[in-house]
């Protein structure tokens, strides 16, 4: 019944779920203290109640029900700090306002001839449940409006009635404390799912802002840009630590025909297939990166110049893996040049440079080939 109630609250669709996780312990938080800040007044009804009452028993049912209500409250405190899900929250809060409004209204209801001043502090106990109780509308308003209607009849039925305008005065103040309340609580409660949707959205814009500044939009790996970042730190690391580092240039041979001859897309998907391959190869702590056009990089920490040369070899074998789309099934290969850092290198461009001639040696000897320098 509850669920189908239409959600008067600003709507966030597949944000849901990760707002209401989100805001849940503070929501929790906010119960309990609402719960506490009322628990204490009704100290202080006790007393004025066996002032007013001394040893009646009426007396002594009032303070049944404010024990009970009392108890109910520390026990839906209780229970809600150990809520882990919204939907446990919602219910809980269902349940702990429904049995804290039923006290209140028994309390009333043995007080009956006092109801018309004690009327000031149901409406603020209604309208601070609309407002400081973050929970699902529909979870407020069924009890709220429940209480309102069970004193209204409680007054209507009673042996001795309220005269008809101030029995119209009650129904009238209910009416406004529900629906100022629900007003309030809806406004209220939609900014704070706005903010978080404007958090999110502002979040996943960063996110996109960054992967797009930093990462390959066809392969998926580092772009230029963030290869040279990446690899500048591990220069830095060589001055400071001495930690060698090893590089391999890598680039498609005659890629140019396989544009010209299968087309574009078919080129992209070889581009794509490449990257793949030398990501399934390489180690999580290597560099890798696409230079521009059809030319990789890798970098590889801590390793020296025998090891990088297997690495390579083992990446063009990897590659004949992959064929062209025709009759011939024709192998796609990859030419290498592989370098280390050297002591007299004074930056990384040396580095590059050096790789890239031995890459171009690779290609001058016939592609297909790993080249050492
Ligand atoms: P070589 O064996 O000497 O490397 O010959 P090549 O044809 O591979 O060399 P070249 O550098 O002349 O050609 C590179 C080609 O790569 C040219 C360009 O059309 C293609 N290319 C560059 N970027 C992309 C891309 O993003 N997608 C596709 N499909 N092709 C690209
Ligand atoms: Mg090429
Ligand atoms: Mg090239």
């Amino acid at each position: 019944m509850i669920r189908n109630l239409p959600n008067l609250e600003y709507p966030l669709g597949a944000l849901e779920s990760g707002y209401r996780r989100q805001h849940l312990r503070q929501d929790i938080r906010q119960c309990i203290l609402v719960g506490t800040i009322w628990l204490l007044p009704n100290f202080l009804f006790l007393y004025i109640d066996y002032l007013l009452y001394g040893n009646q028993p009426v007396f002594f049912a009032l303070a049944g029900y404010r024990l009970f209500l009392t108890a109910s409250t520390i026990a839906t405190g209780l229970l809600l700090s150990r809520a882990r899900t919204p939907e446990i929250y919602d219910r809980m809060v269902f349940i702990g306002i429904t049995v804290i409004l039923g006290c209140v209204f028994m309390t009333n209801h043995n007080q009956a001839s006092l109801q018309i001043h004690t009327m000031g502090l149901d409406f603020l106990i209604i309208l601070s449940i609309y407002l400081m109780v973050p929970v699902r509308l529909a979870n407020k308003i069924i009890p709220c409006v429940g209480f309102s209607l069970f004193n209204i009849f409680d007054h209507v039925l009673a042996a001795m009635p309220l005269a008809a305008p101030i029995l119209t005065m009650m129904v009238l103040s209910f009416i406004m404390a529900n629906l100022l309340g629900i007003w309030a609580s809806s406004h209220f409660y939609s900014y704070r799912r706005q903010q978080y949707e404007a958090q999110v959205r502002a979040y996943e814009l960063r996110k996109d802002l960054i992967q797009n500044a930093l990462v390959d939009q066809l392969t998926g790996v580092s772009n230029r840009r963030h290869f040279f970042q990446l690899a500048e730190a591990e220069f830095e690391r060589y001055k400071r630590y001495k930690r060698p580092f090893a590089l391999l240039m890598i680039d498609l041979d005659h890629f140019k025909y396989v544009n010209d001859q299968f087309g574009h897309p078919v080129g992209d998907k070889i581009l794509r297939d490449l990257a793949d391959t030398i990501n399934r190869c390489r180690r999580d702590t290597d560099t890798f990166g696409r230079l521009g056009g059809e030319e990789f990089a890798l970098l590889l920490p801590e390793t020296t110049l025998s090891g990088a040369t297997d690495i390579a070899v083992r990446l063009r074998r990897a590659c004949h893996g992959m064929v062209l789309p025709d009759s011939n099934s024709r192998r796609i290969t990859i030419s290498i040049g592989v370098t280390q850092i050297r002591s007299d290198d004074p930056n990384f461009d040396a580095v590059l440079a050096r790789a890239d001639a031995t890459l171009y040696r690779a290609k001058n000897n016939g592609r297909d080939r790993v080249e050492v320098a």
